[in-house]
């Protein structure tokens, strides 16, 4: 399902928590990040790939090693990937490799490829470190907080923000590595927009916006959920804690990971008062 078409960018949105991968063309060659989920779907997008890159060179881009957003990567053999040093670092890829075969044998699920942690080939190490291939231009930002793997990537001339697992408009920040390094990527934000000419934010989960404002509304209601989180937590108001998910649209699916960002909460607190 294509959820975004325009201007070369093209925003796949799969049936499963509306995961998005997305394929951008340039004159010079073509990105796909994150391509999932369920195997028609990787078909799909890979038989899109086939017919429009004529020829152009192929970027895999992952946004971070989360299993969701790296199980395709054997359906694009002949890309050459991109992605953290954190990323090639992570201590757990095996237990990433096992998320998917475990999903797929849950599913009886079978795929023409196999599956394995991506093996990188342009390690981002820097912060604003570029990659430049004639008149495309991707400026890369560490993006922690949500995985300590993650990138923000702003591809131009066309003005794209690949988010990953950031600025979602169904999801509240699911923190798997820091609440505060989740905030200071948070804050990243404004210097995107303030040096970036920004034509269209992609999210991992959810709907793209072509709008400013939509933009600053979802990082501003993210660091709104953190800074109250922490606050009910220290107050320990269960009820409050409790009622932060009225407002989200899948809110008993998504209890375990608020629940989970709970209990990382409860721990930096713990660990600060212990300094
Ligand atoms: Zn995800």
């Amino acid at each position: 399902m294509i959820q975004y078409r325009a201007n070369g960018v093209t925003v796949f949105q799969s049936a499963l928590y509306q995961t998005t991968s997305t394929v951008v063309e340039t004159p010079s060659c073509v990105f796909i990040v994150d391509p999932s989920w369920l195997p028609q779907e990787v078909d799909d997008i890979r038989t899109f790939v086939i017919k429009i890159r004529k020829g152009r060179p192929l970027y895999l881009l992952f946004t971070h090693s989360d299993w969701d957003h790296i199980l395709g990567y054997k359906a694009f053999p002949e890309a050459i990937t991109i992605g953290s040093s954190e990323f090639v670092n992570h201590p757990e890829k095996q237990s990433r490799v096992d998320q998917i075969l475990a999903f797929d044998s849950q599913y009886y699920l079978t795929r023409d490829y196999e599956i394995v942690y991506p093996c990188i080939d342009r390690v981002i190490q820097n912060e604003k470190q570029r990659f430049v291939l004639d008149d495309t231009l991707v400026t890369f930002y560490k993006a922690p907080g949500h995985t300590i793997c993650g990138l923000f990537a702003i591809i131009e001339p066309l003005g794209v923000f690949i988010a990953g697992d950031y600025l979602s408009d169904v999801e509240f920040p699911y923190i798997e590595d820091s609440s505060e390094a989740y905030e200071k990527t948070l804050h990243k934000v404004d210097d995107i927009l303030e040096s970036h000419s920004i034509n269209l934010l992609v999210p991992g989960h959810g709907n793209s916006t072509t709008q400013i404002t939509e933009i600053h509304f979802r990082k501003q209601r993210s660091l709104e959920y953190i800074k109250m989180l922490r606050t009910y937590v220290q107050n320990n108001n269960h009820n409050k804690i409790t009622h932060m998910l009225d407002e989200y649209p899948f809110s008993s699916g998504m209890r375990h990971y608020h629940e989970n960002n709970e209990l990382l909460i409860k721990k930096e607190l713990s660990m600060s008062v212990g300094t």
